[in-house]
């Protein structure tokens, strides 16, 4: 059940809502009891003034002997109210009057006032209060406890203290309807907010349901099909999309493999055919010479070494796309391997009356993998001999510009036409293989200059044919001075 996304949106939802929601109450509830009390307060101060004033009035109009009390119980009489109560204090202390009003207490007991104000609390309060000119503070008793507020002041000569009280229970009462509210409208509204949540999360994450099932459909069989996109500037859409181009990606690489094994097989195919063919010839014939016999394993040992030929070719493109291909560069003379290379290709170039020249290079120094270059310039000469006619000439030349070396092979072959030239570095692509030297003359697979080229890049350089047309062609690869540093033979 948490698994699902649409449950944990609706759960967080409504567990910030909830929190959010009880904040709120605490923050309400306190700003309530604090303006409540800033109130009731302000309440008191003016109500004791307002005594205090009757008092003194009543004072100027009495003519009995205790004018003092007379005038004190007028001015309670005129200011009694509910929930209040009022204490007049002399200045030891001793209560002198107080009204008879009751207030709501905890049991149908009564009275409170008299135990209210004998009380430890109420004793407590009027020490505290004793040496401020008015002071606030808390008495407890009956229901919810009073509000205390004292005031001194002097008549006829003599200092007094006015106490007057005021229950809290009305406060109370209030702030439990307040918190009483809260204690539903709180729950409703979780329950009403967690519904819409749970709908909107199901509402937005059913397009990524409908994509996972669509992608769940999506298999080798069917790699062309793509997911449906519902509005293409949403994150859902940009998902989607970002889903398509993988799989358009997939589909392509997919389609190269599958045509990748498709070519090989079919590369393969010849020389096992011959292999077999020549085999089983030599095996039906019961009696034969040991001339015969010779010729035979010449052409099986001349098969079997194009065999061997396309099957590493494979195998080194193959780890190449991979990425397993690890470079192992060295610091060696670039000027040098060529001259070596110039050198093993020399015999196949005399054979076919092709003049091969190298007129050197100053000292090149470079940080390369020596065997791949050597691999990639002798798949180079060798074509350049390929597609040369006899009496040919080849020019091998290498110079520096700026931070890297360019070799160049220069033939007077037979050109590539140019609609075919995009195409030569693509794997198995033979730009015309009635041209090509023959299959069973041991010719090449359409692998060698793919092969040259993934060198050229592995060394985070490039292979290119900077030249072709009916008087031959010319290669260059350029390679930068620390090839072999940092770069990915991937
Ligand atoms: P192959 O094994 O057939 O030589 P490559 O990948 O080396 O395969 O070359 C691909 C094709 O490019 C060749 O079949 C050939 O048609 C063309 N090609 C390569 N080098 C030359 C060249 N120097 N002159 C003319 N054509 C060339």
């Amino acid at each position: 059940m948490l698994d699902s996304i649409r449950t944990r949106l609706t759960l967080w939802y409504t567990g910030v809502l909830a929190l959010v929601l009880v904040v709120l109450f605490v923050i309400t509830y306190l700003v309530f009891l604090g303006s409540v009390q800033r109130r009731m307060d302000n309440d008191l101060s003016e109500l004791s003034k307002a005594f205090l004033a009757t008092v003194r009035a009543e004072l100027e109009d009495q003519s009995a002997p205790d004018p003092f009390t007379v005038a004190v119980e007028a001015a309670i009489a005129e200011h009694h109210f509910r929930d209040h109560v009022y204490a007049i204090l002399d200045a030891n202390g001793k209560l002198i009057a107080r009204s008879t009003e009751d207030v709501p207490t905890s049991s149908k007991k009564r009275p409170d006032s008299p135990t209210l104000l004998e009380s430890a609390s109420f004793e407590q309060f009027v020490s505290s209060a004793s040496s401020a000119e008015q002071f606030f503070g808390m008495v407890q008793g009956g229901r919810s406890g009073y509000r205390a507020f004292a005031r001194r002041f002097t008549a006829q000569g003599n200092p007094y203290t006015l106490v007057i009280l005021r229950s809290l229970h009305p406060r109370s009462e209030m702030l439990e309807e307040v918190t009483e509210t809260f204690a539903w409208v709180i729950p409703i509204a979780i329950l009403l907010a967690s519904g819409g949540g749970y709908f909107l999360a199901r509402k937005s994450l059913a397009p990524v349901v409908a994509m996972s099932s669509q992608a769940g459909r999506i298999g080798a069989a069917n790699l062309h099909e793509r997911l449906a996109v519902q509005n293409e500037k949403d994150e859902l859409g940009q998902l989607a999309r970002s889903f398509n181009r993988l799989l358009d990606r997939l589909a392509e690489s997919f389609d190269r493999q599958c045509r990748f094994m498709a070519d090989a097989s079919h590369e393969l195919r010849t020389p096992v055919a011959i292999l077999r063919g020549e085999s089983e010839v030599a095996l039906s014939q019961q009696a034969r010479s040991a001339e015969e016999y010779r010729e035979s394993l010449d052409v099986l040992h001349h098969e079997a070494a194009r065999l061997t030929r396309i099957v590493e070719d494979l195998f080194t493109l193959t780890r190449a796309d991979a990425g397993q291909y690890s470079l192992q560069p060295r610091d060696l003379y670039l000027d040098e391997l060529i001259a070596e290379c110039v050198h093993s290709a020399r015999t196949l170039a005399q054979a076919k009356k092709i003049s091969l020249t190298f007129d050197g290079a100053p000292e090149s120094p470079i940080h390369a993998d020596e065997s791949l270059l050597r691999r990639m310039l002798l798949n180079l000469l060798d074509n350049a001999i390929k597609y040369t006619p006899d009496g040919g000439r080849i020019t091998v030349g290498c110079r520096r510009s700026g931070q890297e070396y360019a070799v160049s092979i220069a033939d007077t072959g037979i050109g590539i036409p140019a609609e075919l030239q995009p195409r030569i570095f693509e794997r198995f692509f033979r730009a015309d293989k009635a041209r090509s030297r023959s299959e069973s003359d041991g010719g090449g697979a359409g692998l060698g200059l793919a092969i040259s080229r993934w060198i050229a890049e592995a060394h985070r350089g490039r292979l290119e044919l900077t030249r072709s047309d009916s008087t031959g062609s010319t290669f260059t690869a350029y390679l930068p001075l620390d090839s072999g540093r940092s770069s990915s033979a991937g």
